[in-house]
């Protein structure tokens, strides 16, 4: 029989987790495979843990990995689909936004070998705050201009993989990790099921509109160079310009002689072109702190407990 692993990111989720249990072990029993659920603990400061450990004991399917801090959702993901086992693997998180229903359709589809992957995107942004539907429409529209790595628009994280796409994915050791990048660099065939957005079931978001902007720059510079080229596109250009504006001054000055106005002008010049230059390092040293951390090659995630410490 196969095996399935679910992957449950958590972090500060005890008011959801009991009600994801329940709905997780409903839909397992209605489909033909063993399963193992991976929660990884994402350094919660609440009764995370705790609940989790409860289940692991009582309940041979439920394994967890706890960190021994806060180190992100895909941080999360990484070491749930290290530790997975089965032979399909699935990303699902713990609010129940990832309807855990459509997962026997997902399987089914999988079953029949002509897919590698079946993900999920929502169909609209509804009971989305305005400005953080403009902002990611805008990140969306940006990010595919720029990169050859398609990112879906409205895409979740919520999606079935077989182990082989999953091993593909471990293959990608980055530091900086963008998963809907990932997801789609490594290829393979994938299905898109859409639905509606769904309401948390309890406790509250964990991505504040901060979280968000940094998250869409980290794709941004994750899968495309595009900014550099811009940034190098626009020296050119000033360049260029400057070079029209030193002819014309020199022809000016040798016609009209060399009055010393156009003070402002100057000083308009150069903050301007000082502007420019800035702005292109900037985006360099962003390039370049990420360069900078890919380096230092610290691990992804650091674990503290397991399932198998409680175990033993
Ligand atoms: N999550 C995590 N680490 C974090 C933030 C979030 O593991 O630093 C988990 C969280 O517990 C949930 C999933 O990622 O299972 C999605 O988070 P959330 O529901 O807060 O995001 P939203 O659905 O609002 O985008
Ligand atoms: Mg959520």
């Amino acid at each position: 029989m196969n095996k399935i692993s679910i992957i449950v990111p958590c972090f500060n989720e005890e008011e959801v987790l009991h009600i994801f249990y329940d709905k997780i072990t409903e839909v397992s029993r209605g489909i033909e495979a063993d399963f193992e659920y991976i929660f990884v603990d994402d350094g919660s400061k609440d009764k995370t843990l705790e609940i989790l450990k409860d289940y692991s004991k009582r309940d041979s399917r439920v394994r967890f990995i706890s960190f021994s801090r806060n180190f992100g959702k895909e941080s999360a993901m990484y070491a749930g689909l290290k530790a997975a086992t089965g032979d399909y693997v699935a990303i699902m998180d713990a609010d129940l936004q990832d309807p855990p229903d459509l997962l026997n359709e997902m399987y089914q589809t999988l079953l029949t070998k002509e897919y590698d992957c079946v993900a999920t995107k929502r169909k609209t942004r509804k009971g989305e705050p305005a400005l953080r539907s403009l902002f990611s429409v805008m990140f969306y529209k940006i990010i595919n201009h720029m990169s050859k790595t398609e990112i879906v628009n409205g895409a979740r994280d919520y999606r079935l993989m077989t182990k082989q796409m999953v091993d593909s994915i471990l293959q990608v050791t980055e530091y900086n990790r963008f998963s809907k990048g990932i997801f789609s660099w490594v290829g393979f065939k994938t299905k898109w099921i859409a639905y509606d957005n769904i309401e948390r079931a309890a406790g509250k978001t964990k991505w504040s509109f901060w979280k968000l902007l940094n998250y869409s720059l980290e794709g941004i510079t994750a899968f495309s160079t595009a900014p550099l080229v811009f940034a190098a596109f626009i020296g050119i250009f000033f360049c260029m310009v400057s070079f029209l504006m030193i002819l014309v001054i020199i022809a000016k000055t040798l016609i009209y002689g060399d009055p010393v106005s156009g003070w402002p002008s100057t000083i308009c010049i150069i903050l301007f072109v000082g502007g420019i230059q800035l702005f292109s390092l900037g985006i360099i040293g962003q390039y370049i702190s990420k360069e900078y951390m890919e380096i230092k090659n610290r691990p992804i995630y650091i674990v503290k407990e397991t399932e198998k410490d409680i175990r033993e």
